[in-house]
């Protein structure tokens, strides 16, 4: 069942005289369920992809089909209201309100999604309980540890019920063990369905998912599975982690 289907998909920005051509004709189909890891050197074109991918940005020319709707000639509203429904961000740096707690984190989307307050604070509960942090609910952002921190983001990204969670370098800010711990949740949560994005520039990271889409240039360069996609939970058990960067 297709998730995400983009076709030639480019990307150009102008920048005075010059055009940058970021994405030049970029097809791919994700399915629903998969776990993709984006790679490739900086410049090429990974954060214009998730941007794209995200209703961020409209491409310059090309098709992008989200679970059924044709989103590439969308208006800013519109996009908006997909974005919203459809899309759960996780950031490197978590983008939490630091002087805020970790429940009305995790509500903050349901507000502008117009939930009464009642259901607001329910779900936002389910959901951190869900990344186990239920006992955590009332520090502030800035009160918890990082790796806190990001799974108060990916409950946050959840709240919604998205159709796929996009995670940019979610682990660029953590430490080797705390990574291996966001790495067992986002698997967690993808063994229970949820379609997973991430980009990574670590191969080390890359090798928890089971796809992964390698980019130079602006060009998918190779769109390859991981023959067996290592077990996060197992390497945390076993002390495994110590040797992922
Ligand atoms: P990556 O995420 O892989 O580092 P980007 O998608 O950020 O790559 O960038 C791809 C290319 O597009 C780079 O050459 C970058 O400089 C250029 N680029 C990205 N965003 C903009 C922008 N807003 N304006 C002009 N050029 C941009």
């Amino acid at each position: 069942m297709t998730l995400i289907a983009i076709e030639d998909l480019t990307k150009d920005y102008r920048l005075g005289p010059h055009t940058i051509h970021a994405l030049r004709g970029v097809s791919v189909t994700i399915a629903r369920g998969e776990f993709v890891a984006v790679m490739g050197p900086s410049g090429s074109g990974k954060s214009t992809l998730m941007n794209l991918l995200g209703c961020l940005d409209t491409p310059t020319a090309g098709r992008y089909v989200l679970d059924g709707a044709d989103v590439a000639g969308f208006s800013p509203d519109e996009l908006a209201r997909i974005r919203n429904r459809k899309i759960g961000f996780v950031f490197q740096t978590f983008n939490l309100l630091s002087r805020t707690s970790a429940l009305e984190n995790v509500e903050l989307p349901l507000v502008y999604a117009g939930l009464a307050a009642r259901a607001r604070r329910a779900r936002a509960r389910e959901r951190l309980a869900a990344v186990g942090l239920a006992d955590r609910e009332s520090h502030h952002a800035s009160q918890l540890s990082g790796g806190q921190q990001q799974r108060v983001a990916i409950a946050r990204a959840l709240v919604n019920d998205p159709s796929v969670i996009l995670a940019d370098e979610p682990t660029g800010n953590l430490d080797t063990q705390t990574s291996i711990e966001i790495l067992a949740l986002l698997q967690e949560l993808n063994r229970a369905g949820m379609t997973i994005v991430l980009v990574t520039h670590e191969p080390d990271i890359a090798t928890y998912a089971s796809r992964v889409l390698t980019f130079r240039d602006g060009r998918l360069l190779r769109d390859e599975p991981v023959a067996s996609p290592r077990d996060a939970a197992e390497a945390r058990a076993s002390g495994e982690a110590e040797v992922v960067a």
